[in-house]
């Protein structure tokens, strides 16, 4: 099973993933928790070259995060999946529909088109979108400095992409559960098990 988590900067995927995969191991599964950009050796290059590179021009990026992704998939999530393992994954193609396409003004179908192709059309069987207002989830940041130069974006960008994040879940709810992000992270926690339980296979 490929689950994915989706969100804005500072939505809570990370934790929301750990705690998910500490779950399912109870349960008796074997997961796999990956994350993208950065899943594999040559994407953590990729991660860097984009998060820490300076100036990308969207193409490039777009397909950057597209390279980063047909690695992944084809090094880590297939073969996991045909091991029978569960794969809880931290940003997928939405993230890149959303970002690279709302967010930089490409066109989103092309930048959906790019992923898959490059993951030969492999799709999560639940994604599940942490919905957080872009300028409170930087207010939860605190102070602290953004850590890249994608989270140091304006809030006009980061409202598009919520808009898109959105978007997506509203035109694919057979694939999307969205949660409200806002709320105390075990909260959060209890909303995410509930949409997976009902998809485990017994
Ligand atoms: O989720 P994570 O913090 O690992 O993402 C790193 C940065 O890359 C974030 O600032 C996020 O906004 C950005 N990103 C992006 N396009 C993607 C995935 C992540 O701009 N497709
Ligand atoms: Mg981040």
């Amino acid at each position: 099973m490929f689950l994915t988590l989706e969100g804005g900067d500072a939505a809570g995927k990370t934790t929301q993933a750990v705690a998910l995969e500490r779950w399912l191991v109870e349960r008796g599964r074997t997961v796999v928790r990956t994350r993208e950009p950065g899943g594999t050796e040559l994407g953590a290059e990729i991660r860097n070259l984009l998060l820490h590179g300076g100036h990308v021009a969207p193409r490039a990026e777009a397909l950057l995060y597209a390279a980063d992704r047909a690695h992944h998939v084809a090094t880590v999530v297939r073969p996991a999946l045909e091991r029978g393992d569960v794969v809880v994954q931290d940003r997928y193609l939405d993230s890149s529909v959303a970002y690279q396409g709302a967010g930089r003004v490409l066109d989103p179908e092309e930048v959906r088109g790019l992923s898959t192709w490059a993951t030969e059309g492999l799709l999560p069987d639940l994604t599940i979108l942490l919905d957080v207002d872009p300028v409170e989830a930087r207010a939860r940041r605190g102070g602290r400095a953004a850590e890249d130069r994608l989270e140091a974006e304006q809030d006009d960008f980061h409202a598009r992409v919520r808009a898109a994040f959105l978007a997506l879940a509203a035109a694919s709810p057979e694939r999307f559960v969205v949660v409200d992000g806002a709320r105390p992270a075990e909260v959060v926690a209890a909303d995410v098990r509930a949409a997976v339980e009902p998809r485990l296979e017994r």
